[in-house]
């Protein structure tokens, strides 16, 4: 089988809520999501989705996103899309980093290796676990009140996780983390994810504050040094998020015991085969992990079950359903949340079908002369 073409969509995808609010102020009203299509000599067609959380979250942006595809699609015309080491190889050799820019195209391999062989992506990543996973809901930064209701509003929706949006200022961020775990019942999970947005003092002021409370600490400090320092200094269970970008991360806070829980978010790492790695080093390691992405719509949320699915429920800590935040459906298929849990489909690949009257017309297709 060979790659033939390649196109790209944009979309907008806007939210129930109006707006998503996490530290230092930022915010996106409406995300930016692009779709790649990838076309076969054999009639078959694979989609990926990637969707940057604004360009002021990682070093990631949508429009840097299209003209990186666009940038790799001539290198990939030709190369067997099943093959997908081989695929991953050659967007390395062909791009130095950018691994945002080849999530969505390694997304759209595994969907073509998955309808090749007859198998979900769940299958060929290792297998399905039990019936459903249990997801997490964000909880968009605002006042301690307001944010405390909300626990209310997700839990009828069957959430049982809540991931608090901190990193303000510290006698605020201490009144959230209360006023949220009041919330709480037995069994519940809180995390209040500081998404970098803390200095080190700050962060270290906050774990004194929470030291009582039933709360993980996500990513307080921007540097992977500042959060270790936080991290020797509170006896909070420790997540970290927007550092650990590849495996040697996960290798070096392994070493240094720097974290109880990884955030591994699939285009922040590459896609789903440099994802997959991660994920089996964690399992080896002992390692939980929340599996998710920095946004997107029903394709990144088929990619998501089909990786947290295939992962041992004890190391699963917790995973989203994005399609679930924005308004608008861009696939068929797509896996729906239903009391606060989802399941990977079962059909091949992906086992979704981009709306394509949604998408529009294609803002780049490079094919193969005939
Ligand atoms: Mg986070």
């Amino acid at each position: 089988m060979q790659i033939t073409g390649i196109k790209v969509y944009r979309v907008e995808l806007p939210l129930y809520e109006g707006s998503y609010k996490w530290s230092g102020g930022r915010s996106v009203d409406v995300f930016d999501s692009t779709v790649v299509a990838i076309e076969t000599d054999e009639g078959l067609v694979g989609y990926g989705e990637v969707c940057p959380l604004g360009p002021a979250y990682l070093p990631a942006y949508a429009a840097g996103a299209r003209t990186g595809i666009a940038e790799l699609a001539p290198h990939l015309l030709g190369l067997d899309p099943t093959q997908l080491h081989l695929v991953n190889r050659r967007m390395d050799e062909s791009l130095r980093g950018h691994p945002y820019v080849k999530s969505a195209i390694d997304m759209a391999c595994w969907d073509i290796f998955g309808k090749a062989c007859g198998q979900p992506i769940v299958t060929l990543l290792g297998g399905r676990y039990g019936e459903n996973f249990a997801l997490y809901r964000a909880i968009s930064q605002d006042t301690p009140e307001r944010m405390a209701a909300m626990v209310g509003k997700y839990r009828a929706e069957g959430y049982t996780k809540f991931q608090l949006k901190s990193g303000s200022d510290v006698a605020t961020d201490i009144a959230r983390i209360h006023k949220v775990a009041a919330e709480l019942r037995p069994g519940d999970v809180l995390v209040a994810d500081a998404n970098c947005g803390w200095t080190q003092h700050e962060a270290m002021c906050v774990a004194a504050g929470v030291r009582d409370v039933n709360v993980y600490i996500e990513q307080p400090c921007y540097s992977y040094e500042e959060c270790l320092v936080v991290r020797q200094h509170t006896n909070r269970p420790f997540v970290l998020d927007e550092v650990v970008d590849d495996l040697k991360m996960v290798v070096r806070g392994y070493n240094d015991q720097a974290m109880d829980v990884i955030n591994l978010k699939i285009s922040k790492v590459g896609g789903l085969t440099k994802a997959r790695q991660i994920r089996d080093l964690c399992v080896s390691l002992g390692i939980a992990m929340t599996i998710e992405d920095t946004w997107g719509g029903d394709i990144i949320t088929a990619a998501i079950a089909h990786l947290a699915h295939s992962t041992p429920p004890e190391y699963l800590f917790s995973a989203t359903d994005f399609n679930s935040y924005v308004t608008l459906s861009i696939a068929e298929g797509a896996p729906q949340r239903q009391h606060g849990r989802l399941a990977a489909s079962s059909l091949p690949g992906l086992g979704v079908n981009p709306r394509l009257e949604i998408l529009g017309a294609p803002i780049f297709h490079l094919a193969t002369a005939k």
